[in-house]
């Protein structure tokens, strides 16, 4: 017997596939959603419809953007010459509120992961290095997490950077180990830009 209307067990599945959403947490999303005013969820709707067509990539720091370049990119207050290198665009939301990185960004859009068959060719590699050859950087910044991949994968990188001409430091300590930069709270976080250091090439 069909207890649960199918147009409603659709919309459960389908916020099941969210991440850390579970069966439970999206029954009650879905019936939070079907008690609200039809207008509500026509206008969640338009705005999910929307997200594909009006959000791109930029072509330069591979952030979620409107425009390309991207805001940060495109501000000639900016140093360009400065790259903060971080995993996901989260990241840099989380780093842009501490209003004391000056410089730009460069999302990678993952870490490496060989296990789950995520290289260096399905992070924004090679997009980075191009950048570095080309004279345009002067420092970059790896803010990747202090988690076991975020390490490997800064690792990674300084070994791709040795012999470029190029600084590379790293967030100083006070992130705790393991801890994925989003969660760190703003003060450490800035401090941990301020007193960033370099690594030996
Ligand atoms: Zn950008």
């Amino acid at each position: 017997m069909q207890t649960v209307p199918p147009a409603l067990e659709r919309l459960i599945e389908e916020l099941t596939r969210l991440p850390g959403i579970g069966k439970k947490t999206a029954t009650r999303l879905a019936l939070y959603i079907l008690r609200r005013p039809a207008s509500e969820a026509l206008s969640l709707a338009e705005t999910l419809s929307e997200l594909h067509k009006s959000i791109r990539l930029c072509g330069s720091c591979f952030a979620f953007s409107e425009t390309d370049p991207c805001a940060i990119c495109g501000d000639a207050r900016r140093n360009t010459r400065l790259v903060c290198v971080v995993e996901e665009p989260g990241d840099l939301m989380a780093i842009e509120k501490t209003a004391v990185f000056r410089g730009v960004y460069h999302i990678l859009h993952g870490v490496l992961a060989p296990m789950d068959g995520i290289g260096p060719r399905e992070l924004k590699v090679r997009e980075l290095l191009t950048k570095i050859r080309k004279g345009d950087v002067d420092e970059i910044l790896l803010a990747t997490s202090s988690t076991v991949p975020g390490e490997a994968t800064a690792s990674y990188l300084m070994e791709q950077l040795e012999g470029m001409q190029v600084r590379v430091t790293r967030l100083a300590c006070g992130i705790p180990m393991g801890m994925d930069i989003k969660y760190a709270d703003e003060h450490t976080l800035a401090r941990a830009i301020e007193s960033r250091q370099s690594m030996a090439s």
